[in-house]
């Protein structure tokens, strides 16, 4: 097949095209042949090293729709032609986490696209029915790839953050594919919604997103005094982190006492500086989100097909442009996800 691969960690030149045999998939497992995949900035960071664990060579990309093509033998709920979205990882089905309905935590599974298993900037991947649901007519195969990541990581963030309506929550990172999707995802939940970019020229989309306000923020510095004049010099309930390092100083700032942080991302790996006696005399609660499970993209794809949530995709390039779609991200050219297709979903 052909696949898009990291062999070295590096910038985007690290990325190279090659033909590789597709995956192998096992008995309780099926094989999808990939319509397209999102580029998340997970991607940016694996690529450039910061997940060292990840085996080399691998083939990048974890936001997977796609067709199934073959079924192992205990496969039962999907059968040849089914059209399918994935979670990014593979759960084992049985430890505490999966038994939970936490598979997006489990560490015994076959793991995570793009890193322990082949990933979709590949043309072929495996997959499970711990990690597969069914796509609907309404979704078209270029807007699927965006369900698990860009729309299931803010879904499963803001469950995490278990708000009531009218709760005021701030969104830090709002212009990028996470962000975005969230924005519109808490305006959907009936919150107040505060997002935070780094970009003023995206101000009027995420209002027009669902954002009730937009203050700019990131690495020019901070917002929490902006954001304490929105709330009447209360503070918000709830930030959903999803940009970490360039704005967590802020944003930890902006909560009221008893408020709590959901962390989502983190664009700048490295530690965060943080004096805990704010945490402690303010009684602030941390709480991680780690991308979604099975069932947040079940929700994800109703909520879609439904047109409850706008998916927002920047822009749609062959994958073989991988290379460039990491450019263009890194220097912010894009508002909500990129998507790389397949040379076949392309001409469909
Ligand atoms: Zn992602
Ligand atoms: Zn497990």
């Amino acid at each position: 097949m052909k696949a898009i691969r990291l062999s070295g960690f590096g910038g985007p030149s690290a990325l190279e095209a090659v033909d590789v045999p597709p995956p192998q998939h096992g008995p309780d497992q099926m094989l999808v042949r990939v319509f397209g995949c999102g580029v998340c900035g997970h991607d940016l960071l694996n690529r450039g090293g910061h997940f060292p664990h990840t085996p080399l060579p691998c083939v990048m990309g974890h936001e997977v729709a796609g067709e199934v093509v073959e079924t192992g033998p205990l496969i039962t709920k999907f059968r040849a032609g089914d059209r399918v979205a994935m979670i990014q990882r593979i759960g084992c089905g049985t430890c505490t986490a999966c038994r939970n309905g936490q598979e997006n935590i489990c560490t015994t599974g076959p793991g995570f696209y793009g890193e322990q298993i082949s990933g979709g900037y590949g043309e072929y991947v495996v997959a499970s029915e711990m990690n597969t649901v069914h796509l609907p007519d309404e979704i078209p195969d270029d807007v699927a790839p965006v369900l698990s990541c860009a729309i299931g990581t803010g879904y499963h963030a803001l469950r995490r953050a278990a708000l009531p309506i009218g709760s005021t929550v701030l969104i830090t990172g709002a212009s990028g594919g996470v962000g975005i999707h969230a924005v519109q995802l808490a305006a959907l939940a009936g919150l107040e919604v505060i997002a935070v970019t780094s970009s003023p020229d995206k101000a009027d989309d995420l209002r027009a997103n669902g954002a009730d306000h937009v203050v700019i923020g990131g690495h020019a510095g901070g917002f929490h005094a902006q954001v304490r004049d929105i709330t009447d010099g209360i503070g918000v309930d709830c930030v959903l982190e999803v940009a970490g390092t360039p704005t967590f100083p802020s944003s930890v700032r902006t909560l009221r006492p008893g408020g709590r942080m959901v962390i989502v991302g983190n664009v700048d790996p490295g530690n965060w500086p943080f004096n805990p006696a704010l945490s402690i005399l303010k009684e602030l609660e941390f709480i991680g989100s780690a991308h979604a499970t099975l069932n947040d993209l079940r929700k994800v794809v109703r909520i879609v097909a439904q047109g409850k949530v706008s998916p927002r995709i920047g822009r749609v390039m062959p994958v073989s442009q991988a290379a460039e779609a990491h450019r263009a991200m890194e220097a912010k050219e894009i508002t909500g996800r990129v998507v790389l297709m397949h040379d076949h979903a392309m001409a469909a």
